[in-house]
């Protein structure tokens, strides 16, 4: 497997031998809801608290989420367990007031050629994690992270998140090979999205087992405490008391590959003693 040179996101090192679980709701929907998830991941290993509050959402109709009263609702709970954040930036304008709010800045699929946002994100070295376009081919998604590599900002990681091919019992389908692929093109950390891949929760335990085993760096799961409920993705969000088994499990897998997956964070562990 291709090494990478390690990102650093705060005190949190991506493309090292331990793998970083980023985990949480699809949407940040209320204090309640992300405290709750926040406690389960903390007590996981997880390093990041993932949310979305601004939502792109195919109908313009469905719940585009909470705006800046989520990012607030999400910092409040990574910080009361000890997480970081990672949360999809949707524009140039809300990159400098993000910085309170989001450690790790994320763009979406569908925003992957949005040139104008890959340069500014390029130029305020806020460290990025660049999802895969859904119809964007591994040579486009590498151009991508290059228009934010030349303004600058080497803190690159890229996401495989499932790509759309005439396969439909999956929502995508996860290109597993192109984790390597694009670990040995750009030399920058690669982690695996097998919610947004699988599209239903039943097939998020293998495709985040196929993603470990195919070296990603990190693991972003979405995972709600009632999934049935949920305003975003419900159907693909692990039940938040599932969680717990599926990370023991990823890092079964982690271990027998020669990398770590951490069981608690250092505040569960102390709250733990
Ligand atoms: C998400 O992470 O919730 C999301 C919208 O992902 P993607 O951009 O991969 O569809
Ligand atoms: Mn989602």
């Amino acid at each position: 497997m291709s090494s990478v040179r390690a990102v650093k996101v705060r005190d949190c090192v991506i493309g090292g031998p331990e793998l970083v679980v980023m985990a949480g709701p699809c949407a940040i929907e209320s204090r309640e809801q992300i405290l709750q998830v926040a406690e389960v991941v903390a007590a996981c290993g997880g390093r990041f608290l993932r949310g979305g509050a601004f939502k792109v959402r195919t109908s313009p109709t469905a719940f585009q989420g909470l705006g800046w009263d989520g990012w607030k609702l999400l910092r409040e709970a990574a910080d009361a367990h000890g997480l970081l954040t990672v949360s999809e930036i949707l524009d140039e304008g809300q990159i400098e007031p993000a910085r309170r709010y989001v450690d790790f800045a994320q763009i979406g699929s569908r925003n992957m050629q949005n040139v104008p946002l890959l340069k500014a994100l390029g130029r305020s070295r806020m460290p990025v994690m660049l999802k895969r376009g859904f119809g964007c081919t591994i040579d486009e998604w590498v151009h991508a992270a290059e228009y934010i590599l030349r303004e600058g900002n080497q803190d690159v990681v890229l996401c495989e998140r499932g790509i759309r091919t005439f396969e439909t019992a999956t929502r995508f389908t996860l290109d597993v090979a192109a984790v390597p692929i694009a670990k040995q093109r750009l030399g920058l950390p690669v982690i695996v999205d097998p919610s947004h891949a699988a599209g239903k929760r039943d097939w998020v335990e293998s495709l985040t087992l196929a993603g470990v085993a195919c070296g990603a760096d990190g693991l972003l799961v979405e995972t709600h405490p009632e999934p049935a409920v949920a305003l975003s993705d419900g159907p693909q969000a692990v039940e938040l008391a599932e969680f717990p088994a599926l990370m023991e499990k990823a890092r079964r897998v982690a271990f027998a590959l020669g990398r770590t997956l951490p069981s608690g964070t250092r505040l569960a562990a102390a709250a733990a003693c």
